[in-house]
């Protein structure tokens, strides 16, 4: 059904612009920053001028980023208002406009979608979605190819982390050949492999380990349903332990039990309200069909939507489509 990637189309849209604004999505990962990043490195030595924007302010963990001192946060409309148009404007890592925040009202010219989620609703003027794509970091190494730029060892960094960072430290189920010739690529590139996963891994804060404990203690497995496991955390928990700046892979804790097929982590938002979930399956278990039917998206085998409800009413409504997932 998709269209394939048009590389050319796209490598034609950065040759024509020459102000460009980088953003991605809001709670911006590795991959969104890292393929900001390289972006903006390889487009400034194209000749460009060239601004990085975060919908949410950029967890400090990614700070190790070469260039990361470029991303500036725009997470409210007179803060996007109040930004230069650009000709264009490049979203990266992103299924959909309303995850671009206040960062999808910066004035452009045209609007680049790069990305390689499966659920991507092509909502740019030019659509980058390569689902062949490990991760969105791919994507843009592959339109750089097209415009002739050298991966040099800034570029590198930031790719290896985009990559690293989507397959789970090559564990996912994205993890194939492919993902291995582009790292080794970076790797001959001049990146220095294992600096960038204890920066990814080995930088946590004593707070961080307190979350990582209230999802030990919050930790379910299904009693229907044993291969189904997940952590369901109450705006009182996270009222009492502090929000974190990143909610970092606490989802594996779920998934690391023996016999996990799939696993959630659900969060309830300060008002009650809405309900952040998280989900991940192997395959050929899915979790991107339930991530949409509450309007959100991801991959096959890790998605997330906003639940628009309280934790209860999402674990009422959401865990008996997670059992189905597992029914087949
Ligand atoms: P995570 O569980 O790590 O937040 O997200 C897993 C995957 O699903 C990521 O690739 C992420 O970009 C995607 N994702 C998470 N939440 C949403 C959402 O609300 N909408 C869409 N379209 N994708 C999401
Ligand atoms: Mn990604």
């Amino acid at each position: 059904m998709s269209k394939r990637p048009n590389y050319l189309a796209a490598a034609r849209a950065v040759a024509d612009a020459a102000d460009i604004v980088l953003t991605t999505h809001i709670n911006s990962d590795a991959d969104g920053i890292g393929t900001s990043l390289a972006l903006a490195i390889a487009l400034e030595r194209l000749g460009k001028r060239v601004r990085f924007a975060c919908p949410s302010k950029p967890a400090s963990i990614y700070a190790f980023l070469p260039r990361f001192g470029m991303a500036q946060t725009v997470d409210n409309d007179a803060a996007a208002a109040a930004m230069a148009p650009c000709d264009l404007l490049i979203s990266s890592d992103c299924g959909d406009l309303k995850r671009l925040g206040a960062c999808a009202a910066i004035r452009h010219g045209k609007l680049l979608n790069l990305d390689h989620h499966a659920t991507n609703d092509r909502f740019g003027h030019l659509n980058l979605v390569d689902e062949q794509g490990t991760c969105s970091g791919m994507v843009a190494a592959k339109l750089l190819d097209k415009l002739d730029v050298a991966i040099d060892r800034e570029i590198a960094d930031n790719l290896y982390a985009t990559l690293v960072f989507d397959t789970g430290r090559f564990m996912h189920s994205n993890t194939d050949a492919a993902a291995f010739r582009f790292a080794a690529k970076l790797a001959d590139a001049g990146v220095d492999v294992s600096a960038i996963n204890r920066a990814l891994t080995y930088t946590k804060k004593p707070h961080d380990l307190a979350i990582t404990r209230l999802g030990i203690e919050r930790l379910t497995v299904d009693a229907q349903e044993p291969r189904l496991a997940g952590i369901a955390i109450t705006r009182a928990d996270i009222a009492a332990v502090g929000e974190p700046e990143d909610w970092g892979e606490l989802v594996d804790v779920p998934r690391s039990l023996a016999g996990n097929q799939v696993a959630y982590l659900f969060r309830e938002g300060k008002d009650g309200q809405t309900t952040r979930m998280s989900m991940r399956s192997n395959p050929p278990f899915q979790v991107s069909p339930v991530a949409q039917a509450f309007g959100g998206g991801g991959h096959l085998q890790a998605a997330g939507a906003t639940f628009p409800g309280s934790l209860a009413d999402c674990l009422r409504e959401v865990i008996p489509r997670l059992r189905r997932q597992l029914q087949d």
